[in-house]
């Protein structure tokens, strides 16, 4: 008997990306040859200091700063808790009250950070509404800085590119007025590394943040900017690695495959965002063209980043759909990773003025390297019916429901 075989379709590279087999390369020698610590002195922490050392100094010409800027950490999330939980000890330190300033659409590892500081009293707080898009205009920024209290600084932070609706945001503008009113401007630029091209100097942001497994490099690895004369106290004591900003030995295979990732991304960006755009164009048309009571979530255009389209669907369980979805061989996401299984509605799409049933139907497509004009036929003609069996098992539930009482 014929059998088919089921597809293996991966739509889900904002959570995250294979690790590029050139990037797999230049890991496996540190792992095993060049091993050594690189805070050693001796010949094997020479060698594994000359590749830390190489790496930083290659991934502050991409970036566009001083190599001394740039702190290795674990991963994203550490690098936002260290901008924030630094910016805020720095600025207590010089006699103030720190002040956060961010949103709700922010990912959680900056939202929760700065509400958790501001519940312990460490730091007050603003949070900035975002439109319908999810974005926030500078002159909303601007009234969100009038608020801080005299005796306080603010911190502002808000991503470059948002992880559940892909919607861009004018960094630089608010890096500006961020500086008008004396602020420290920390960005997570995450989700837009690979994807957009990051020049620290034109944008002019004080603290920055990268992870590697967003753009084919490794998991487990981050980055932060610091810019030069913040002195930052370390989130965490220990040893005096990092300029004492980052205190741990350092993990010189995943830092050299981060680096190597991102200068593979640097190098075929234009070609590849240009079929990504397209990819995810044919994304956007088709789903709204064929599934019923569909909307695009978030920016249009260059608004939004090249591979990402999400979407609200009227009457779904993304859980449920995101199941059906499974079974036929595609991988998607409902919006972050970090909430996948959550019943409750995302606080992005709440934050943007979605309600709650809404919200809770929301569909993340994200294309990569690898995706196809055939992958992204077979999703078009997936997807529709996928919707159409929630939806009826939905419907006869509630019919069900309704006839018990
Ligand atoms: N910030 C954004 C915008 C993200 O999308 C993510 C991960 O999804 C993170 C931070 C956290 O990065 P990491 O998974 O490296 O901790």
């Amino acid at each position: 008997m014929a059998t088919t075989r089921r597809p293996s379709i991966y739509l889900d590279h904002a959570a995250t990306t294979p690790t590029d087999p050139r990037v797999v390369e230049v890991m496996l020698p540190l792992f095993t040859d060049d091993f050594g610590n690189p805070s050693s002195s001796h010949n094997f922490g020479r060698r594994a200091a000359n590749h830390l050392e190489s790496a930083r100094a290659t991934l502050a010409g991409l970036l566009n700063c001083k190599p001394g800027e740039l702190v290795f950490t674990g991963c994203g999330t550490e690098s936002d808790n260290l901008a924030l939980r630094g910016a805020a000890a720095l600025i207590a330190k010089q006699g103030k009250t720190p002040h956060f300033i961010t949103a709700k659409s922010e990912h959680h590892a900056v939202s929760h950070t700065a509400a958790q500081m501001n519940e312990s009293d460490a730091a007050g707080l603003t949070w900035l509404d975002v439109d319908s898009r999810g974005m926030i205009t500078p002159d909303a920024l601007r009234a969100g800085l009038q608020t801080v209290p005299a005796g306080s600084r603010p911190i502002v932070s808000i991503m470059m590119a948002n992880n559940e609706v892909g919607t861009i945001q004018p960094i630089r503008e608010f890096v500006q007025v961020t500086h008008e009113y004396g602020g420290l401007f920390h960005c997570d630029a995450v989700q837009a590394a690979g994807q957009l091209p990051i020049d620290i100097r034109d944008l002019d942001v004080d603290l920055l943040a990268l992870t590697g497994h967003k753009f084919y490099g490794p998991k487990g690895v981050g980055l932060l900017f610091i810019r030069d004369g913040l002195e930052l106290p370390s989130a965490q004591t220990g040893g005096g690695q990092e300029n004492s900003r980052r205190a741990g030995t350092h993990n010189t295979p995943l830092i050299v495959g981060m680096v190597k990732a991102l200068e593979l991304a640097y190098a075929d960006m234009p070609e590849r965002v240009a079929t990504y755009t397209r990819l995810r164009d044919r994304l956007i048309d088709g789903v709204l063209s064929r599934v019923p009571m569909s909307q695009l979530s978030g920016a249009h255009g260059s608004d939004r980043l090249p591979n990402h389209a999400s979407f609200i669907l009227e009457s779904i369980d993304a859980n449920a759909l995101l199941m059906h979805l499974d079974m036929a061989g595609i991988a998607a996401s409902s919006g972050s990773a970090c909430n996948t299984g959550n019943p409750a509605p995302s606080d992005v799409l709440l934050a943007m003025g979605y309600p709650p049933e809404l919200a809770l139907g929301s569909l993340r497509l994200t294309v990569g390297k690898s995706t196809t004009d055939d992958e992204i036929d077979y999703v078009l003609d997936t997807l529709p019916k996928a919707v159409d069996r929630v939806r009826s098992v939905r419907e006869r539930q509630f019919t069900m429901k309704v006839g018990q009482t």
